[in-house]
């Protein structure tokens, strides 16, 4: 088994300090394929460009560059793009699932109340980065409701995938914005997505955070710090992270 962290979306960002992130998704080997968790932006994108590509573009400093399409960089490392079945989604931002239209094949796996809020009206100002094309080609969506489960002591919800996957409910970011536990053979890989600072750094003032990623970021620190077998990545990562 294996697990490629993929950085999909570069951001080079010089104000309100230096700022080079990328966005992690995850390609991960398991018994029933290859499942992808989050896409980045999709090859359309780079060729098309809504309002919100141009608005972070512009302020986020964003090279655009093609080459970081997961299904570009899903044949660089030798797979086909249909070689992806399924691709878990931590939320619908545009830089999370922008790459759906890449693998028409694969089945889609979203919290309920994510697409929900995909599909319904803007409530809030975070709701403008969802771009209804992304679903335009009709994905097979599977949707999950919460089951009264848990992993360790979180919500979660189990995905048919072997090794052993959880969807771990943490809305704030977006609605239905879940993180994704994965079972490696050294311990867990725990995707907090965007409900944690990049890295889960403390560089950004607390009510910042509260704000843009939601509620959780304190919880999820002293998840860590109580389970230091549990490699925890965020959404976007610093750019030496995926040297
Ligand atoms: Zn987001």
């Amino acid at each position: 088994m294996a697990i490629h962290f993929l950085n999909c979306f570069t951001c080079n960002a010089r104000v309100p300090s230096r700022f080079q992130s990328g966005a992690l998704c995850l390609l991960i080997e398991t018994g029933q394929g290859l499942v992808l968790v989050d896409t980045g932006l999709g090859q359309e994108d780079y060729l098309h460009r809504v309002a919100m590509h141009r608005i972070f573009q512009a302020v986020m400093i964003v090279p655009m560059n093609p080459e970081e399409a997961a299904a570009r960089q899903v044949t660089r490392l030798g797979y086909r793009p249909e070689d992806v079945r399924h691709i878990v989604l931590t939320h619908m931002h545009f830089d999370h699932c922008g790459g759906l239209p890449d693998f028409p094949h694969a089945r889609v796996h979203v919290h309920r109340r994510e697409y929900e809020a995909f599909l319904g009206r803007p409530r809030r100002g975070t709701d403008l980065a969802y771009v209804r094309r992304h679903v335009a080609h009709g994905p097979h969506l599977e949707l999950y409701d919460d089951t009264g489960e848990s992993w360790f002591d979180l919500a979660a919800i189990r995905l048919p995938f072997e090794p052993e996957m959880w969807l771990v409910p943490l809305p704030g970011h977006t609605r239905g914005h879940c993180g994704v536990a994965v079972k490696t053979e050294t311990g867990w890989l725990f995707h907090v997505g965007d409900a944690a600072p990049i890295g889960l750094d403390d560089k950004m003032p607390r009510w910042l955070v509260r704000l843009v990623l939601g509620p959780h970021e304190w919880r999820l620190r002293e998840f860590q710090a109580a389970h230091r077998d549990v490699q925890v990545t965020t959404g976007h990562m610093w750019l030496d992270f995926f040297a």
